[in-house]
């Protein structure tokens, strides 16, 4: 079957009702649920938690992605379920990370932008009503957002392309700079994430590593 790509207006099948009791998803994930600095916003924000602080606890665990290092979620070595899952519930479901609050949504990029697509075997819920993309994503207003999770995307590739031409030093500037700027040093929750978001990126862009 063609696949099928949403904008945030759309409607699609992705409703799963809270997930009525199910946590699939929350369970061997590996490194894939990877985090923004958004997520580590909100999760300060809202759950008090330091990005240093989910290290520690070994909630967050660093991988390396094309060469950067990101942070993900880490699963637990005993269950193989996600940190912040508790009695099979998400402990921090309001304030959860942006992979997770769209699944069972996938986002595909391409030149024009960014759409949504629907994971249709990933999720095992065959009940799932129809919800507006927007809705469904939960973050308001929802273009800002989207548009952080766009800008995101491109700023982690400028990153790929410096990466690739610099040598061993220059690449380990730009990773300890990048993980410092973005996770490392705590926000300030009392002001808006977006204005810090690009201020921190335009910091990371002007400076010599970068270039
Ligand atoms: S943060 Fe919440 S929704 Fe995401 S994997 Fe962990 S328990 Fe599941
Ligand atoms: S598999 Fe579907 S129903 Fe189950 S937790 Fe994930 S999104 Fe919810």
């Amino acid at each position: 079957m063609e696949q099928k790509y949403y904008q945030l207006n759309d409607l699609v099948r992705a409703d799963c009702h809270d997930c009525a009791g199910c946590s699939a998803c929350c369970k061997d994930m590996g490194d894939s649920i990877h985090l923004d600095p958004y997520d580590i916003y909100q999760i300060q924000k809202h759950g008090g938690c330091s990005m240093a602080e989910l290290l520690e606890k070994g909630i967050a665990a660093f991988t390396v992605w094309r060469g950067l290092i990101v942070p993900c979620l880490q699963m637990r070595p005993d269950t193989g379920a996600c940190g912040f899952l508790h009695e099979g519930r998400c402990s921090i479901h309001s304030y959860r990370p942006g992979i997770c609050r769209s699944f069972p949504l996938g986002r595909n990029f391409d030149e024009g932008g960014m759409t949504y697509f629907l994971l249709e075997d990933a999720c095992g819920n065959r009940s799932r009503s129809k919800i507006k993309v927007s809705r469904w994503l939960g973050v308001q207003p929802a273009e800002k957002y989207h548009e952080f999770v766009l800008a995101w995307h491109d700023f982690r590739h400028e990153l790929l392309a410096a990466l690739k031409d610099a040598d061993e030093q220059r690449e380990k500037r730009l990773n300890m700079d990048f993980i410092r700027r973005f996770y490392l040093s705590p926000y300030k929750p009392e002001h808006d994430f977006y204005a810090q978001f690009y201020g921190r990126a335009k910091e990371l862009r002007e400076s010599d590593h970068f270039a």
